[in-house]
């Protein structure tokens, strides 16, 4: 297992679209473990393959129980409802934009060994769903947007949803 360098906009790889997995094998078994690595020590909440350089249809998602799904070959079967919300990407780091996307995602994909398998989201869980499935197919969440976050802009989102701030909880 090992930390891979995640790539930046701006890299080719995360415009190209990825291949199907057909081999179940020990290859594709260390690119999940280095993905969950990765991600973990990124401190993100999804990765996909072609963000650290393989163009591979495989991604990793922590859902809203805090378990680390792998989603090999996956396709979305079922989706509803609308979030929009601010999205982050570890490919652009350092930035935001609003981004609506369904707010409920069922998700069909395979194991780590080839058993199919169908997975849910909602929220939070349904937008990394539909975010890191764009990147198997070369798409940048920012194609959705009009313009990056200012620190403003997302301070007042946060607010207007009743979250409070950090800098306010602590004084
Ligand atoms: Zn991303």
């Amino acid at each position: 297992m090992a930390i891979r360098t995640i790539v930046t906009m701006g890299d080719e790889m995360l415009t190209k679209k990825c291949r199907p997995v057909t081999e179940f094998n020990q290859r594709l078994h260390d690119l999940l473990d280095d993905l969950k690595d990765t991600l973990a020590q990124a401190q993100g909440v999804g990765l996909a393959a072609p963000q650290v350089g393989i163009l591979r249809r495989a991604v990793v998602v922590i859902n809203d129980e805090d378990e680390v799904i792998e989603l090999v070959n996956p396709e979305i079967i079922f989706s509803e409802g609308e979030q929009t919300g601010p999205e982050g990407c570890l490919s652009v780091p350092g930035k935001c934009g609003m981004v609506t996307r369904p707010d409920h995602v069922r998700v069909r994909a395979q194991d780590r060994y080839g058993n199919w398998f169908e997975t849910e989201g909602t929220e939070l869980t349904a937008r990394c769903f539909c975010h890191e499935l764009e990147h198997l197919d070369g798409h940048l969440y920012v194609e959705h947007i009009d313009h990056f976050l200012t620190e403003e802009e997302l301070a007042d989102y946060y607010r207007q949803q009743g979250y409070e701030l950090e800098e306010e909880s602590e004084s």
